[in-house]
């Protein structure tokens, strides 16, 4: 089967031609229906991720395919079933695992990082995935390639539970990519009154408006903070979605919240991440600084469910489509901005 395998940073991204896995006891073979491309995607093959990504491993970790094989003692699943699964493969008996944040397992392999992905003809299931109950059906009506967002949406609902919307909140969102555009979604079926988006590059500024956003700023020609005063009567936001990975934004959303308002750092941040921030904002006004890193089966379920209902607009962010042939193209298509959800399919 072709398949995109990393081959180290310096070396050319392309496909490859390797074995077509066999389905062992427990496992369960998936025809790739669509796997997304990723920000992380890019960095990986940049070289900027290098932490516990395997030489040789099958990029791709937003996948979704139909059942095409399983192995013994496989009950739940049947050829042809659409399937999905989070790419994080828990322990299950660390701390985490343990207190109910397995999105977090101290012991956890990841899907496109140390185990073969989905940017290929064919990716294997692995038992554990069977096993614990990541991998999950959903229906029929749902395409492929919306199926494979409930990895990015499920990793927002995560965020969406930490950083909390209350009906009526003006939520600021810095990052009008495909996180922020789907934090954006999030933010209205919670109930916000007004979100505003921040946003450098002007297509996307584009995309945000035609999806609904109430005000958008250019961060090159506006003064964000200066505008959300405006817009919030000089209260500050109740919430800031941080979708960037520059650390020196991070003080900016202290500084744009209310008093006991809520700052998700939802983006990794380039390099250690380190921050200058006035930590005092915290402390005096009480804020509530809150993270998110990857999801678990519960908000991926969530994602899932989501998405069948149809209350998540994919239409917007699906943009582009490749081809599995032109998957270098596709993934060197991400780092123009030119699109949102760029979806490899095959051909
Ligand atoms: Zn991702
Ligand atoms: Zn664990």
């Amino acid at each position: 089967m072709r398949a995109f395998t990393f081959a180290g940073p310096s070396a050319p991204a392309r496909l490859t031609e390797i074995a077509t896995p066999e389905p062992g006891p427990g496992e369960v073979r998936i025809r790739v229906g669509a796997n997304t491309v990723c920000g992380t995607d890019l960095r990986i093959l940049r070289g900027e991720k290098t932490k516990g990504v395997d030489l040789g491993v099958v990029l791709g970790h937003e996948v979704s395919g139909h059942v095409d094989a399983v192995g013994d003692g496989v009950r739940n699943f049947e050829i042809g079933d659409l399937v999905a699964m989070p790419p994080s493969l828990i322990c299950g008996l660390c701390g985490p695992c343990r207190r109910g944040y397995e999105h977090l397992c101290e012991r956890v392999h990841l899907v496109g990082y140390d185990v073969n992905g989905g940017l290929a003809d064919y990716m294997l299931m692995p038992r554990v995935a069977v096993a614990k109950g990541l991998l999950m059906k959903a229906p029929a009506t749902l395409e492929p390639a919306q199926l494979s967002l409930a990895e990015p949406l499920s990793c927002c609902l995560n965020g969406l539970d930490n950083y909390r919307v209350e009906v009526g909140d003006t939520v600021v969102i810095l990052g009008a990519g495909p996180i922020g555009m789907i934090h954006l979604q999030l933010a209205r079926l919670a109930g916000a009154a007004k979100v505003i988006i921040s946003e450098p590059h002007a297509g996307r500024r584009g995309r945000a408006a035609a999806s609904g956003a109430d005000v958008i700023v250019d961060p090159a020609t506006q003064d964000l903070l200066e505008v959300v005063r405006d817009e919030t009567g000089g209260a500050g936001a109740d919430v800031a979605v941080l979708c960037i990975g520059l650390p020196e934004l991070v003080n900016e959303c202290l500084s744009m919240v209310r008093k006991r308002g809520r700052v998700s750092i939802f983006a990794g941040l380039a390099g250690e991440g380190w921050s200058n921030i006035a930590a005092n904002l915290i402390h005096y006004r009480e804020l509530t600084v809150v993270g998110a890193s990857n999801s678990g089966r519960e908000s991926f379920a969530r994602a899932i469910r989501l998405l069948s209902s149809g209350a998540i607009d994919t239409g917007s962010l699906l943009t582009h489509t490749f081809g599995l042939s032109r998957a270098a193209e596709a993934i060197e298509f991400v780092a123009t901005r030119e699109g949102l959800k760029v979806a490899v399919v095959p051909d």
